[in-house]
């Protein structure tokens, strides 16, 4: 890189990376002394509200995915997993495979929008055994699942085995586990014409949470409204139950105890047998960051109000990877695609302000909305101020997440697919794809780094 060519490299494409560089770009895209740098494990944006419509066959598996390239119009983009991070040497080396070296990139300007992975909370073989909801692959992954136990369900004689396999088991009821109940559920009871030996009902789809109210953070009448429609659509909803233990045939779940609450009551003790367990009860950020120099609260990497890693100040971290306060709520800013968005577009205006000597501007964040498809054409939506669910709110939620996906042809083809999804049967195809491999680092070609 040429002397006083500065390089802003970006980690992560997800929805904190690909808007800050589309920031980045829109502030820099004539300077020739700015280089914008993008690393991602995948080479595209992962459209995250749409996933459980993926598992459940309503949307085609590529069609909610954005390849990153098509939206880069100055930034080089590096399909590449990071290896570290040396916020001292100010190098990220990318891992090295057997066709790729492990190179190191050299940045000026950091920023961190690795995002989360699932947290399983250090529950026995749980990763090992559940089925997550959190990248395309596992939303394809748990579509086949589904579609493998109709399979052997249909023609199974063991009428407990049957049981078994026809109850699904979904741990959580935040956003991605009650949408993914919704979805799962309307496939289950769609597909069944298919299996003319499964009854309504002999499916049971169960939602456990531990708390004693659904939708954390949406207003109390919708999450009611929503435990009356999923109840009405067969979902079984389990308030004030924690999982103990999933053997990957039994789920062993107790009451939550109040532990203030005297006299003491014991938790009762319930087993439920499946063979296909659902986790999507919590995320944490990814391990990278955890194991990273960066001071962390809860895993994520604790920023000032500029969004900037106090001791590096040319580091900034958004997104489900950083850890900031709300000072009007005195908790985290919550998850959420849209606080990841806002984000970005801060630390990119903060990082232009610092190269062209300008103020800087402080990340104030208060959600536009919240809003959750349930089922069965069925929504509810908080949006200006309004509290809607139902029907409206299911159409209200196809268009503003529609019109938020970045390019016109995936708009198209997602609105196709929910076209044919009113007029015809949903596939039921099972694609034979098996569980992600752990990718194989080839140490020896890291020797050869090159420092770019
Ligand atoms: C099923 C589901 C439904 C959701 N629905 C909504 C919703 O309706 N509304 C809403 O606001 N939010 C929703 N969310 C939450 C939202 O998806 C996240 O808050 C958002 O994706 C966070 O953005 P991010 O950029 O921080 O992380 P991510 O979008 O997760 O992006 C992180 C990026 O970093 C990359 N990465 C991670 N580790 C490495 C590594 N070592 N090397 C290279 N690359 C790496 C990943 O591949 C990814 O591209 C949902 C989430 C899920 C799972």
């Amino acid at each position: 890189m040429s002397e006083g060519k500065k390089r802003i490299l970006i980690l992560g494409g997800g929805f904190a990376g690909v808007e800050c560089m589309r920031k980045l770009e829109s502030y820099f895209m004539n300077d020739t002394d700015i280089e914008i740098v993008l690393v991602s494990e995948d080479n595209f944006l992962l459209f995250t509200p749409m996933l459980p419509q993926v598992a459940s066959g309503m949307i085609e598996t590529r069609h909610v995915v954005i390849p990153i390239r098509t939206l880069c119009k100055k930034t080089i983009f590096y399909e590449a997993q990071i290896k570290n991070i040396d916020p001292y040497g100010k190098i990220v080396t990318l891992t090295g495979t057997n066709e790729r070296r492990g190179i190191s990139l050299h940045y000026d300007f950091l920023v961190l929008a690795l995002g989360s992975q699932t947290n399983f909370f250090g529950i026995d073989k749980m990763e090992e055994r559940a089925y997550s909801m959190k990248t395309l692959n596992d939303a394809v992954v748990l579509r086949n699942r589904i579609i493998d136990t109709l399979e052997q369900a249909e023609n199974e004689s063991d009428p407990i085995l049957k049981k078994s396999l026809l109850t699904l088991v979904i741990v959580g009821g935040g956003f991605a586990g009650i949408e993914t109940a919704g979805e799962l559920n309307d496939f289950v009871q769609d597909a069944r014409k298919y299996y003319p030996n499964i009854k309504k009902e002999d499916i049971r789809v169960i939602v456990l949470e531990a708390a004693s109210f659904i939708l954390p953070g949406f207003n109390e009448k919708l999450a009611r409204f929503t435990l009356e429609k999923l109840t009405q659509h067969g979902i079984e909803v389990k308030l004030g139950k924690k999982l103990s233990s999933f053997s990957g045939s039994e789920v062993i779940i107790e009451d939550v105890v109040d532990p203030n609450k005297t006299p003491a009551s014991q938790p009762v003790i319930e087993s439920i047998q499946t063979r296909t367990l659902v986790w999507t009860a919590g995320i944490t950020p990814v391990d990278i960051i955890k194991k990273s120099v960066f001071k962390t609260n809860r895993g994520g990497i604790v920023v000032n109000e500029f969004l900037e890693a106090p001791d590096f100040p040319e580091v900034f971290a958004i997104g489900d990877c950083c850890y900031l306060l709300n000072p009007q709520t005195n908790r985290p800013y919550p998850p959420t695609a849209q606080s990841a968005e806002a984000g970005a577009k801060i630390a990119a205006y903060n990082l232009q302000a610092i190269i062209k000597n300008k103020q800087k501007r402080k990340f104030e964040f208060s959600s536009r909305g919240q809003m959750a498809i349930i089922g069965k054409r069925s929504a509810i939506a908080t949006i200006f101020g309004l509290h809607l669910h139902g029907f409206v709110a299911w159409w209200i939620w196809r268009t503003v997440y529609l019109s938020k996906i970045p390019r016109l042809d995936k708009r198209v083809r997602i609105f196709l697919d929910w076209t044919i999804d009113l007029l015809f049967d949903r596939d039921i195809s099972r694609l034979k794809i098996f569980r992600r491999e752990l990718p194989v680092e080839y140490k020896e070609l890291d020797e050869v780094d090159d420092v770019w």
